[in-house]
């Protein structure tokens, strides 16, 4: 019998993978809470929630249960004309816990899919409106997604350089700090007539490599693109849902968003899918006799409602006290790791926010993608029974929220013997 591994090999295509010289793909046959299992009997600690997206750890029985009734009962339907239980009751118990002026839940597949959703809104209401405002505003080191629009307002790099003459133009600005505020305004204000909307990672930058602004900055120039009537997009795709130690990176903001884009943990990390919401202010300006005005944009698979239960049965999950006590105890065990090793000689830019916690490998090469201490740090990790995915020198740990002490701390223990050894 051929192992999982070669026959992947025959047949497959991994993301953002050179296969000619990757490892093989390690055949994962079984997850349970913080656990994946290889093929060979092996575990592995998922210590970055596969890609970001596991919340309350894996095979979780109660998503599970409620995705299997709701499997039974209706599996898909298509969403224009029609319309679901689990989807009207989503949308309900996602809009009574996000601020108060989002009114509108439109569905999608995934976060680029959420961003491009967002960011034809915003176009189409300066069209349906008769004004001509073009201009896009987002940050440098952006990433939004790896469709068109999406790579467009995300950063350039080497991720985008092939499309580069496809992606349409953006202006870019630095994420916001107390020192550089007054400059972005400047460069924000001879163009701010023709600006339709900002679109932002609140502060975290999760692919940039974890880097962290803070949210006085960041409500501040909030306030400042909604003075000049720039409409805002706050791409919670990676915050949202407990990552940040609150249920989304918005808590910690004085100034609201206009459009919120979710996906990620949206669903626990169980199914594909995609939110994007709206101030009813938006939504009016679709909202018309006029055919031409309505929304063109829709997936085969919109609010599909298995998806739609495991986001239900997620959120149910993530509001238990137990949940939340369990987001606050790792943020607390991060807070004094943190604290450990913030002077060693090896590390610096030590940064955390609620269950996020990040670092810099110091390296001669720092900050590439591909520096040569992340395949080494890659490797270490997966040989040690935990699986980390360091951004080019940037080491991070984003667990599941199930994960307990022990493997907590196994995960920081490991992390201080690749300081010594690497
Ligand atoms: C991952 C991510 C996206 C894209 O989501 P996909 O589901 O991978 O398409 C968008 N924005 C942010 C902030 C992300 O982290």
């Amino acid at each position: 019998m051929k192992s999982l591994k070669e026959r992947d090999q025959a047949v497959n295509w991994h993301p953002y993978t050179q296969m000619k010289t990757a490892a093989a793909a390690i055949g994962i046959v079984r997850g349970e809470g913080v656990f994946l299992y290889d093929e060979d009997g092996k575990r592995y600690i998922d210590a970055v929630s596969s890609w970001w997206v596991t919340l309350h750890g894996h095979a979780h029985p109660y998503i599970a249960q409620r995705v299997s009734e709701q499997l039974n009962t209706l599996e898909q339907v298509i969403f224009a004309g029609f319309t679901h239980e689990p989807a009207i009751q989503l949308s309900e118990n996602l809009l009574a816990i996000l601020p108060e002026n989002q009114k509108r839940v439109f569905y999608s597949d995934n976060g680029s899919t959420a961003i491009e959703v967002a960011l034809k809104m915003c176009l189409q209401y300066w069209n349906n409106k008769g004004q001509s405002r073009r201009k896009i505003l987002a940050f440098k080191d952006a990433y939004h997604g790896d469709t068109f629009g999406a790579m467009s307002v995300s950063g350039r790099s080497v991720w985008t350089n092939p499309f580069e003459e496809q992606l349409f133009d953006v202006v870019f600005i630095d994420a916001p700090t107390t020192a550089n505020l007054k400059e972005i305004q400047q460069q924000i204000d001879v163009i701010a007539n023709e600006v339709g909307c900002f679109i932002y990672e609140p502060l975290v930058q999760g692919s940039a490599g974890m880097l962290m602004h803070d949210a006085e900055s960041l409500s501040a120039l909030m306030d400042y693109c909604r003075q000049r009537d720039i409409l805002l997009i706050q791409d919670e795709v990676f915050t949202g849902f407990g990552r940040t130690g609150k249920l989304f990176a918005v808590d910690y903001l004085t100034a609201v968003p206009d459009l919120m884009c979710f996906s990620k943990g949206l669903t626990g990390g169980t199914l594909p899918m995609g939110i994007t919401t709206c101030t009813a202010v938006i939504y009016q300006a679709f909202y018309s006799d006029d055919q031409h005005k309505a929304l063109f944009h829709g997936h085969s698979f919109t609010a599909n409602p298995l998806a739609c239960s495991a986001a239900l049965a997620s959120l149910e999950l993530l509001l238990l006290p137990t949940t939340q006590a369990a987001i606050e105890r790792i943020t607390q065990k991060h807070r004094v790791f943190a604290k450990s090793i913030a002077m060693h000689p090896k590390v610096e830019g030590v940064r955390q926010l609620g269950t996020i916690l990040a670092l810099n490998w110091k390296t001669e090469h720092l900050g590439s993608y591909f520096s040569e201490i992340r395949g080494k740090l890659y490797d270490f990790f997966l040989n040690n029974g935990v699986l980390l995915r360091p951004l080019g020198n940037v080491l991070y740990i984003l667990p599941p929220y199930c994960i307990e002490d022990a493997e907590l701390d196994e995960i920081y223990r490991l992390i201080l013997q690749a300081l010594e050894e690497l």
